[in-house]
């Protein structure tokens, strides 16, 4: 899947894909929930890997949720282009 540039702040900080259902550090950074989950479970307090604060709280964040919902992708296999919501559901041929 490719995202313009101005997805780029939607980007999970951590595995780097869109980050849905997106919760943010105190730092304003975001994660997916898996990926915040993951180091909120293995080791507490572990490092924002954009600008290396250590995370000490996380946050749903509705508004940015909401954004990439709406977001224009398009896939990198086919030539779908869309917004994020209908890519959930777009099954790729190849
Ligand atoms: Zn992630
Ligand atoms: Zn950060
Ligand atoms: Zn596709």
């Amino acid at each position: 899947m490719v995202v313009d540039k101005l997805g780029e702040f939607y980007l999970c900080k951590k595995c780097k894909k869109i980050a849905f259902a997106a919760v943010s550090a105190q730092c304003g950074h975001l994660f997916c929930s898996t990926c915040a989950e993951e180091s909120d479970n293995k080791h507490k307090g572990s490092i924002c890997p954009a600008c290396n604060q250590k995370i000490k709280h996380l946050t749903f964040s509705i508004h940015e949720r909401d954004i990439i919902r709406r977001m224009d992708v398009k896939c990198s296999a086919c030539n779908f282009n869309g917004k994020y919501f209908e890519f959930l559901d777009h099954i790729c041929k190849k």
